[in-house]
């Protein structure tokens, strides 16, 4: 038996909820790194940073089911500020508002991370065209959850634009200049561009769609593996189901062996995360 970890997934009782768990850990999944739902997919409507907690509470109170059930998963959880959430908060509240309320939500989600309910802060900055001053913002944003994951000694998990050498780099200067080093810096649904993220610091989360995890494990060893599953039952079909991960890896064993993915689903979450992988 090898550890499998799927390093970004959402689970919801209104989808699969611990049934999705549960398919996981049938295809040979041990750990998951379950990261809180945007508010908006819950139906909650920021006024202010402290509605973030009934965001958060669900995750945590999901990632609890399953580690107190028999499944056989053990569950992580990461706490954030979708970034997609300035351009929901900008037309409710102005843009100045909405800033305030998302690094106050970051600030609510270390709360949680400093009692020991989670192990990382998500936060990023939006992947479509938004305009200079809300990209301008949401650096701020992003860059504060950073300075947030400084103070608390933990990762953050970044969902940013798509990226290449250039944007992982922007990325990583942006860490640096908030006193976070880029090894506890996770890039989400990251391409397997291995060898760039390797050489400036950040750690990806290598998206399992076809053929990536096989590029990936060709340059090196150093990502992870997601499949940003969304468990939302109204799109069931519409990403990456929660088995790919386990899936992909017990195919790709006969061709890479094992060794590799101990690293890649034990060592590299232990490192980057601070947390321990057991079996
Ligand atoms: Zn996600």
């Amino acid at each position: 038996m090898i550890p499998i970890t799927d390093n970004h997934i959402h689970l919801d009782r209104r989808g699969k909820g611990l049934l999705a768990a549960k398919e996981f850990a049938n295809a040979g999944g041990t750990h998951l790194i379950l990261v809180s739902k945007p508010s908006w997919t819950l139906g909650v409507t920021m006024t202010s940073p402290e509605d973030y907690k009934l965001v958060f509470d669900e995750t945590i109170g999901i990632a609890r089911e399953i580690n107190r059930s028999d499944i056989g998963v053990t569950a992580f959880v990461v706490l954030g500020v979708h970034p997609a959430e300035i351009t929901r908060l900008v037309d409710r509240v102005g843009l100045a508002r909405a800033e305030e309320l998302m690094i106050g939500g970051l600030d609510v989600a270390g709360q949680f991370v400093c009692e020991g309910d989670a192990i990382a802060i998500k936060t990023g900055r939006p992947h479509y065209e938004v305009g200079g001053d809300v990209w301008d913002a949401s650096n701020r944003v992003m860059a504060h959850g950073m300075a947030l994951a400084r103070d608390l000694d933990c990762a953050v998990q970044l969902h940013t634009e798509a990226e290449d050498a250039l944007v992982i780099a922007d990325l990583a200067a942006i860490a640096r200049e908030s006193g976070l080093s880029p090894g506890r810096v996770v890039k989400h649904h990251a391409q397997p561009l291995v060898r760039d993220f390797e050489e400036i610091g950040i750690f990806p989360g290598v998206h399992a769609g076809k053929g990536a995890i096989e590029t990936a494990l060709l340059t090196g060893d150093r990502f992870m593996m997601e499949t940003d599953y969304i468990d939302d039952p109204e799109r069931p079909g519409a990403v990456l189901g929660p088995k790919t991960v386990p899936r992909r890896t017990r195919q790709l064993v006969d061709r890479f062996g094992e060794e590799v993915f101990w690293k890649v689903h034990k060592e590299n979450p232990e490192q980057v995360y601070g947390i321990e992988i057991v079996l």
